[in-house]
This record gives C-alpha cells, sequence and structure tokens, in this order.
C-alpha cells in the first residue's frame, strides 16, 4: 500500500526495525549517515536499499529537513554502496520513490541501487 510521503515519520516501520537490528536484513555497508542491505524482493542481481540512520520519511522531508552533514554523508555513502558493489563499471541505476504516486511502501526514505545487468530504458 503506497505511503503519503507528507505523513509523520513512523518509528515502527519496517526499515527502523531494521536499522536497529530488531528484524534481521543482509546488510552490506554501515557508516555514521548511512546503512544499505539486499532487497528483500530483487529486480536486478544486484538490489539494494541505501537508508540514512536519521528518521526522514522520504527523499522530501529528507531533502528539507536533514543537516548538511546528513545530506553530504547520505550521499557519500550511496556512493560508496555502489563503489563497493562493484557497480560503476559498467553501471548501475539510482531511484526513490516519494509519495502515493511513485509507489512509495516503506516510509523511510531509501534510495535503490539496481546493477548486475542492462538495466534497459527508464519507464515514466
Ligand atoms: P518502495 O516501493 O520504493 O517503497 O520500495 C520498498 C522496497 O523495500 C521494495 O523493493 C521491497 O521489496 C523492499 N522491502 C520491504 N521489506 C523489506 C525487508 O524487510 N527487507 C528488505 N527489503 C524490504
Amino acid at each position: 500500500m503506497p505511503i503519503d510521503a507528507t505523513e509523520p515519520y513512523d518509528p515502527n516501520n519496517v526499515f527502523a526495525k531494521i536499522l536497529r537490528g530488531e528484524i534481521p536484513s543482509k546488510r552490506v555497508y554501515e557508516d555514521e549517515f548511512a546503512i544499505a542491505f539486499h532487497d528483500i524482493n530483487p529486480h536486478a542481481p544486484t538490489h539494494l536499499l541505501v537508508i540514512p540512520t536519521g528518521p526522514y520519511v522520504s527523499w522530501d522531508d529528507f531533502s528539507a529537513n536533514a543537516s548538511d552533514a546528513e545530506i553530504a554523508g547520505f550521499v557519500r555513502a550511496v556512493g560508496a554502496v555502489a563503489r563497493e558493489a562493484g557497480a560503476v563499471e559498467p553501471g548501475y541505476r539510482l531511484l526513490a520513490n516519494v509519495g502515493l504516486n511513485s509507489g512509495q511502501e516503506v516510509p523511510h526514505l531509501h534510495v535503490h541501487v539496481f546493477a548486475g545487468k542492462p538495466l534497459g530504458p527508464m519507464l515514466a
């Protein structure tokens, strides 16, 4: 069920629980600003999710309300995750769904990292 990206942050969402280690995940990266783990329902040979360690519902919430340090740290973490996955060459795709029309399902900002095959054109 898609979420409304303007709703308040729910500390019991599934990614908050993964962040706190309350439910398992296949974690591949961790620093002060972000963690990354494998998507449970992968859509590419490599399908990772990168989430900020802070409580942000969506890219909209994060870009408006996170500190400059959090934003810089998160952006660098996304790049590091892709590099560590060996995805830079021949390439990868980033995707962040925001709110109802995008189909965002989990109300904690996540950036999808897709790699490992030719990804084809973006669909609108
Ligand atoms: P969204 O549609 O952009 O919100 O993407 C949510 C993603 O989270 C989907 O690709 C799901 O497969 C993934 N997901 C949901 N629950 C879990 C989980 O417990 N572990 C890992 N990935 C999950």
